[in-house]
């Protein structure tokens, strides 16, 4: 049997496992989920270890899969060091701070955060602070050419820092003067907004999942024709090996509605499918361009997280939607 992404041909023994059109870890949906048996248990397993768990883990649908109830906060786990996503603290103590998501020991649908280490400066005790992740502390030198007086009272927080003074001494700082006190630690809730880096690694993944819907719905067959390996290996090895058009959107249709939506359909001379994994943002892929002589009928599947069902539905009409608000650096 030949595998629809490396395009080996192998034994039956190197399909013994089964690949979900849509990851396990957005949920498991009666009657059946959608699976294939025509990828490879390598090609499986490394899609399962590589942009399978960065999207389940450190993107927006991660967070959405806590909020919407797929996995419990109290379960949470992120990518650490590695995470493109972080959150960025809107008002409190540590407004203007960044943090991650971590495990929410309370349990419920809203991740905890925590914030990473950093120092905040400012000329006075009211702010207005200026943040730096621990890596890029400026030297003493350096905070005094963006406008600090050296012989003015200079006003620092630390978090998470577990020796402040020897840090910042290492980088110039004199505390023959210093007064210290203990701020709050961060408990309750607090306002955050979550920042999501939408790139390859989540482009790659749900390319992935749109070849994986075209071989469900048309068989693998159809998956192996040639129109589609830029895709393949798209998903499979990355940009060096092949390209894909992928646009992230925001459709108003998905608002308010919990679950998955994923659509093959043909426009203009292209192959295109319509994806959303909890319902924020939609991904065109365009999976094959040129007009391909494929056979394809226009498909689509809502997995709803109301009821826990997948069902065939009418494909919604391809719409290119709002643009995503850019990200602010
Ligand atoms: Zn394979």
């Amino acid at each position: 049997m030949r595998c629809v992404y490396c395009l080996e041909d192998k034994s039956a023994e190197a399909f013994a496992g089964r690949e979900h059109v849509m990851p396990q870890a957005f949920g498991r949906f009666t009657p059946t989920n959608l699976v294939l048996r025509c990828v490879c248990d390598a090609c499986n397993g490394a899609f399962g270890r590589g942009i399978d768990e960065k999207l389940a883990r450190d993107s927006a649908e991660a967070i959405d899969r806590v909020l919407q109830g797929v996995k419990p906060a109290s379960e949470y786990k992120g990518l650490g060091a590695r995470s493109t996503s972080h959150v960025e603290f809107v008002d409190g103590n540590l407004a203007g701070g960044r943090g991650y998501a971590i495990a929410n020991p309370d349990g419920g649908t809203v991740p905890g955060v925590t914030p990473f280490a950093q120092v905040w400066f400012a000329k006075s005790s009211d702010g207005p602070w200026d943040v730096f992740l621990l890596e890029d502390v400026p030297t003493m030198k350096a905070l005094v050419e963006r406008g600090y007086d050296p012989r003015h009272k200079l006003y620092i927080r630390t978090f998470e820092i577990e020796d402040p003074f020897l840090t910042l001494e290492s980088k110039g700082y004199n505390f023959t003067e210093s007064e210290q006190e203990a701020i709050e630690p961060l408990c309750g809730r607090v306002p955050i907004e979550h920042v999501t880096t939408v790139a390859e690694p989540e482009f790659r993944a749900v390319t992935k999942i749109a070849l994986n819907y075209l071989a469900y719905t048309t068989g693998p067959s159809v998956a192996l024709e040639p129109a589609f390996d830029q895709a393949r290996t798209f998903a499979r090895y990355g940009p060096t090996n092949g390209r894909v058009r992928v646009y992230p959107r925001v459709n108003p249709w998905f608002v308010g509605r919990r679950g998955h939506y994923v659509s093959l359909t043909r426009a203009e001379d292209m192959i295109v499918a319509q994806l959303s994994i909890h319902m924020r943002i939609q991904y065109l892929v365009v999976l094959a361009e040129g007009d391909p002589s494929v056979t394809l009928h226009s498909a689509a599947h809502l997995f709803d997280l109301d009821t826990r069902e997948v069902k065939e539905i009418e494909p919604l009409p391809l719409t290119p939607g709002f643009a995503l608000r850019p990200v602010k650096r």
